[in-house]
């Protein structure tokens, strides 16, 4: 196929890292199980400079429905990312990646990335339901960065998906190693931020699939938040995989409930099983009637659609008391713990049993 779509000569330019990724993204469009290509890949140049190059397109198909040209957009892509970022303000050189595009991809090549996980607890009696996983690089020179540094750039590449699969995969694999050794209850699960990117991969749910078994884990154990940062371009395609995922017994949570694009209309539209309200809501609850009548309102409507709420970024006592009252029954926030990583976590938690609102330290 990639013959017949003339690819193969061009192919052989590809860096060879990346030739992989770039035939598995082609192959799994050609056969219908992403609507639109997207991948950010190196090309080696006739003088053996290193470019990046970003394809996204689409593959016309003849009226036998074969493939037979691959229309897609081939660009530099170091030109738009991180409008910010420094590297580029400095007049990066055209073909140069972005500092971000390599920070992310040494991370993912050299064992960079790191999830620090939180953990989501009841509030009545504060017992521990499952842990959050939050994605930090490591960089050798900077230590820890956190996604407010990489995500939009990771975001605007294809470079999500690899990132994303990588917290999955290192997700379970903590959470399958902290249950076999007894230290995590076999109800906890982990939650796992994915991005509408990641959605829109067609086989998604085959991949999670394959990561859960490789662990040896039940689908009940996992979760995942879809987040809103970015708005969900094929709503349809979207509500298709979340069907498949949900259809495997995963669970999965709106994140940001009440400050994204379209919080209600997504809770309309997808099959939603939790909803984790904004921070920007549970801040201050108790000192701000507007804040009061919305979460009142938010936590009425979980009621109502018989969906459990989690209130996020809790902080103070007064605010979980609030919370309370107002019928949140699970949350999250710096109050319980900050997030960490999964071994400092447990020892944590366990630690905790006698002081239940420990706070670590970052
Ligand atoms: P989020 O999913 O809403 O995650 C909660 C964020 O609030 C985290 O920031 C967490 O550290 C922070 N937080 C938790 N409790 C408190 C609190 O009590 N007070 C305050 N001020 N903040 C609190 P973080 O880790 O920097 O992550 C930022 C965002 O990056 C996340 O927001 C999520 O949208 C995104 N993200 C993180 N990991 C991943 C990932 O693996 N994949 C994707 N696609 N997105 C991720
Ligand atoms: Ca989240
Ligand atoms: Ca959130």
């Amino acid at each position: 196929t990639y013959d017949a779509l003339g690819l193969d000569p061009w192919l052989e330019h590809v860096v060879a890292a990346d030739r992989v990724r770039l035939m598995a993204a082609i192959r799994d469009h050609l056969s219908g199980a992403t609507p639109r290509l997207a991948i950010d890949y190196r090309l080696q140049t006739a003088r053996g400079a290193i470019q990046w190059i970003r394809c996204t397109g689409q593959c016309e198909r003849d009226e036998f429905d074969n493939p037979i040209r691959l229309a897609g957009t081939h660009r530099d892509v170091s030109i738009d990312h991180e409008k910010n970022d420094s590297a580029h303000r400095a007049g990066a050189s055209k073909g140069k990646p972005s500092r971000t595009v390599e920070l992310i991809c040494d991370a993912l090549e050299n064992g960079g990335v790191v999830p620090f996980f939180q953990p989501i607890v009841r509030l009545k009696d504060r017992k521990l339901q499952g842990l959050e996983a939050l994605v930090r690089l490591h960089d050798k020179d900077r230590g820890i960065i956190a996604p407010r540094e990489f995500l939009a750039t990771a975001e605007r590449s294809d470079l999500i998906v690899s990132l994303g699969d990588r917290v999955l995969e290192l997700a379970l694999r903590g959470l399958a190693s902290a249950r076999s050794a007894g230290k995590l209850e076999d109800d906890a699960f982990v939650s796992v931020n994915i991005s509408s990117r990641q959605l829109l991969e067609g086989d998604l749910p085959s991949r999670i699939a394959a990561a859960l078994q490789r662990e040896s884990l039940p689908p009940s154990c996992l979760q995942l938040e879809l987040t809103e940062t970015v708005l969900i371009s094929n709503l349809a395609f979207a509500k298709k995989t979340l069907n498949a995922l949900r259809r495997a017994g995963i669970r999965i949570a709106l994140d940001d409930f009440g400050a994204g694009y379209s919080s209600l209309n997504y809770l309309q539209e997808l099959p939603i099983d939790v909803l984790k309200v904004d921070r920007r809501f549970v801040r201050q609850v108790d000192r701000n009637k507007a804040r009061i009548a919305i979460l009142q309102t938010i936590a009425s409507l979980a009621e109502a659609l018989n969906i459990p709420l989690i209130a996020e970024g809790v902080e103070t006592e007064t605010e979980a008391k609030t919370l309370r009252e107002l019928g949140v029954t699970y949350a999250q926030g710096y109050l319980f713990a900050k997030p960490a990583p999964l071994s400092v976590q447990i020892a944590l938690l366990n630690e905790a049993d006698d002081a239940p609102s420990r706070v670590v330290q970052l």
